[in-house]
């Protein structure tokens, strides 16, 4: 949709570091990773950010959230564990305004966030 980075890496125009990719769903590592292990699970289809999803969103939100857990096992944090992460609109933190969840994992990580 327009200029939004994470459309453009769906379609292929942006390279990304795939990780696992359907007709709905799209999983890459990020640009700037803040731990040994993170990626960016997506829809592919351009949905702001959680605050816009309804109840026909939910089973896409679902596959979401089961991806980032099964691609969280294969990357090595079945043990370990990880962080699943959905920052929304400008008090959490959200830079790119296409919903994503983050996967942090690889290190223990501090809580509460900043
Ligand atoms: P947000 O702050 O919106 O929750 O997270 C956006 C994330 O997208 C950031 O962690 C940032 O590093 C990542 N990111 C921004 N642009 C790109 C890009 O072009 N490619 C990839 N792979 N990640 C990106
Ligand atoms: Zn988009």
């Amino acid at each position: 949709m327009g200029d939004c980075i994470f459309c453009g890496i769906a379609e292929g125009a942006i390279p990304s570091k795939k990780i696992f990719e359907d007709d709905e769903t799209l999983a890459f590592h990020d640009l700037a990773p803040k731990a040994p292990v993170h990626f960016l699970v997506i829809p592919k289809r351009h949905i702001r950010n959680i605050m816009e999803c309804g109840a026909e969103d939910g089973v896409l939100l679902g596959k979401l959230l089961l991806r980032a857990q099964g691609l969280a096992r294969e990357l090595g944090c079945g043990e370990g564990g990880a962080r699943f992460v959905i920052n929304c609109k400008s008090d959490g933190g959200q830079t790119v305004d296409h919903l994503h969840i983050h996967v942090l994992g690889g290190r223990g990580l501090g809580w509460p966030p900043g």
